[in-house]
């Protein structure tokens, strides 16, 4: 968020602010949702920026607006700035804390050296004493200089414990906010961010290791069809499930992740072109195989299908280049016909 839609929502135009966005949305039909609230509030701060654009190109398609869309304008404009703040709060709790550390130190410490001083002192005076009277007022000015150090090393102590727990508190949201930051929110699958690396990774490993990696790449046929029959609500369930049925197999060491839209990626480290092929049956059988229903309706959508591309990494091949061959292995099998899959490498056979 801009520093001055802040301080605007902080001010006294923020009422009107929020009843105009408000107005907006239900003008164009849209659900006053957190998320989608938080999009055009963004949108309203930077009427010319790119959000604002996107989000008018969207309303004019007169599509309805649905949660995955959101969340993929979300993703696109939002988390940077939101994840920016989390890590600007996390700097500010961890200064906090090491200054409230540094500055107990440093008072133990000053109270230590006085400690030590006393004890000079008292050595000092005890040779030069004489009576019990000057006796007993060393040792109580010594019992209470004890006193003093001990309070001074308990309160360090807290201030260590409270520290410690506040950092690692600190330590856990961030991991929480990393993994947020790699997941897709409509599938909880690995998003492309995630789904970059990963790869990257991958093709590091394969290189280096000189074992077997085959990508895949998986889109849904006619989803557009499906969109404009059932509604974008019900295309979310969809790409929800689809993306459940990959999840589930392809656990690890593969790797499944939403690439955008209605398209996924798998990663298969280490296996056979044929247990990668019958691996993708399998998730394509499953998915065809399966009547759905509408949620809201309970109406019979029959069953979506999908097709699937894969290639095997050759010595040397980037990731980039992996991907664009098993994207051409994808396109083979739509234009054979669709809910099929298609080997990279076979292509280059036939052809
Ligand atoms: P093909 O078989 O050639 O892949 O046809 P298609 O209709 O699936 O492909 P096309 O690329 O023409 O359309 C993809 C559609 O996927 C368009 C878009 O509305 C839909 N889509 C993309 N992302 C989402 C999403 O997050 N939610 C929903 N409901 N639909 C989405
Ligand atoms: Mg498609
Ligand atoms: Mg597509």
């Amino acid at each position: 968020m801009t520093a001055r839609l802040q301080t605007t929502l902080r001010g006294p135009e923020a009422y009107a602010l929020a009843r105009t966005v408000l107005d907006q949305m239900e003008a164009v039909g849209v659900w006053p949702t957190p998320l989608n609230f938080e999009l055009w509030v963004h949108a309203a701060g930077e009427p010319e920026g790119l959000l604002a654009k996107e989000i008018q190109r969207l309303v004019a398609t007169s599509e309805p607006f649905s949660e995955a869309t959101a969340e993929m304008l979300a993703a696109e404009f939002l988390p940077r700035g939101r994840l920016t703040e989390e890590i600007r709060d996390a700097g500010r709790v961890l200064d906090r804390e090491l200054s409230s550390v540094s500055h107990a130190i440093a008072k133990a410490h000053e109270t230590q050296t006085a400690y030590g001083q006393t004890l000079d002192q008292a050595a000092t005076s005890m040779q030069a004493v004489e009576d019990d009277h000057g006796f007993q007022t060393i040792v109580s000015g010594l019992s209470s200089a004890t006193r003093h150090v001990r309070a001074e090393n308990e309160t360090l102590e807290k201030k260590l414990e409270v520290s410690t727990r506040e950092v690692l508190r600190l330590r856990e949201h961030l991991e929480l906010v990393r993994r947020e930051a790699m997941t897709d929110a409509l599938t909880n699958l690995a998003n492309r961010k995630a789904f970059d690396e990963q790869l990257a990774r991958a093709c590091e490993t394969a290189q280096s290791d000189g074992r077997a990696l085959t990508l895949a790449v998986l889109d849904i046929d006619h989803f557009k069809r499906f969109n404009d029959t059932w509604g974008h609500q019900t295309g979310d369930q969809v790409l929800r499930y689809v993306g459940s049925v990959l999840g589930r197999l392809a656990s690890h060491p593969r790797f499944a992740a939403r690439y955008g839209g209605e398209e996924f990626a798998v990663i298969f480290p280490h296996e056979s072109v044929g247990l990668v092929e019958s691996a993708l049956e399998a998730m394509r059988s499953e998915i065809a195989s399966r009547a759905l229903r509408r949620r809201s309706t309970n109406d019979d959508l029959g069953a979506v299908t999908l097709s699937a591309g894969f290639a095997v990494r050759r010595p040397d091949e980037t990731a980039a280049d992996l991907l664009e061959r098993a994207d051409e292995a994808l396109y083979a099998a739509k234009r054979a016909g669709r809910n099929r899959t298609a080997c990279a490498e076979r292509l280059t056979k036939a052809a």
